[in-house]
């Protein structure tokens, strides 16, 4: 049987909804007997260990908590979806993740419930479409670009936006000071823009890495060729040694930046909390004789940091920075990202 010959009133197509409705029941009802009340304690913690159990991702796990809980606020929509069940978790997740903050709903359940009345001539819209329906509804109380405000847009994986917010006539000076700076140095506005923030005169600290002639941020941003250059010239370099040991309890620059390299954010499960808002922990806790050395410390957030200072959680590390965390008796490993792991030795 080809999909594609299947009518709209065929008695086959019919069966096939049914089953899909079906599945989606099901799946609505085993979240729904996972998902703990929106307020109750440490439900961050729920959230981590069902991500674990799943091997799923914490905003995925996260994500379907919100879709349960919207239902419970969008009485409309509810009363809808257990008719049809015409919605699947992805969809869910998606009003919930955006409606999660909003407080007042009445207004939103009305329009989103129109908007989703399933109708033999329509498909039921995709998640991206209701997110944007949703957006376009929230967008004349919610679009308000903080003034002089400079910000970072993910477009995709590869490319992000630089996004300043001033007045229509601070924005045109900037815009046409670039052009002129552009000219004079013979470049692109782009380039011109790093020369003039990272480049000329101004002193930077940006730990690179340096990959087959190509740089890239710790994160594994790519660097633009025509900086790639301007940075030979200019920077110091800094041969990283992964075996140096440190004296104190503190780890030196030297170790916190390896250590920064070879695992990029925090390193319990699921977490992504980025280096720079990370403390570097000693695995093997010092005053327990472990040593301040590369093999022996982890970037962890703040939050997770204390978890296991408290002993709520245990962890241990191999030399090359796999670490394998107990929680709640559910064992969980996880592995560093940057790539400086390539540069470790092997062992023997
Ligand atoms: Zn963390």
């Amino acid at each position: 049987m080809l999909i594609r010959h299947l009518s709209e009133f065929d008695p086959q197509c019919q069966a096939l909804r049914n089953t899909i409705a079906e599945r989606r029941k099901e799946a609505f009802h085993w979240w729904e007997s996972l998902t703990p009340p929106p307020d109750s304690p440490g439900i961050g913690f729920q959230v981590q260990k069902l991500a674990i159990v799943l091997d799923r991702s914490v905003s995925y796990v996260r994500r379907r908590f919100q879709a349960v809980w919207i239902l419970q606020r969008l009485p409309k929509l509810r009363e809808q979806f257990f008719e049809h069940f015409h919605l699947d978790m992805g969809r869910l997740a998606t009003i919930g993740s955006i409606l999660a903050d909003i407080a007042s709903l009445e207004a939103l359940d009305e329009a989103l419930s129109k908007f989703l009345t399933p109708s033999r001539f329509r498909a039921i819209p995709s998640a991206r479409i209701i997110g944007g329906f949703l957006r376009r509804k929230l967008a004349p109380f919610h679009w308000n670009p903080p003034p002089n405000a400079v910000r970072i847009r993910q477009v995709d994986e590869l490319t992000s936006q630089l996004v300043v917010t001033s007045t229509h006539g601070g924005t045109r000076l900037m815009k046409d000071r670039l052009r002129e700076l552009a000219h004079e140095w013979q470049c692109s506005e782009h380039d011109a823009l790093w020369q003039a923030l990272l480049g000329k005169d101004s002193k930077a600290v940006v730990n690179v890495y340096q990959h087959k002639g190509k740089l890239s941020l710790v994160d594994g941003s790519v660097i633009p060729q025509s900086m790639t250059t301007l940075i030979h010239q200019r920077a110091r370099i800094r041969q990283l040694d992964i075996e140096q040991q440190g004296k104190g309890y503190a780890f030196p620059a030297k170790l916190r930046h390896i250590i920064t390299m070879r695992d990029l954010h925090c390193r319990f499960p699921g977490c992504e909390v980025p280096a720079h808002a990370c403390d570097i922990d000693h695995v093997l806790e010092f005053n327990r004789g472990g040593p301040t050395e590369v093999s022996n410390g982890q970037l962890l957030c703040r939050r997770h940091h204390n978890m296991k200072t408290e002993r709520q959680v245990s962890c241990s590390m191999t030399p090359d920075g796999v670490v394998t965390w107990v929680i709640d008796g559910i064992r969980s490993v996880t592995l560093p990202e940057g790539e400086i792991l390539a540069l470790a030795p092997v062992p023997s």
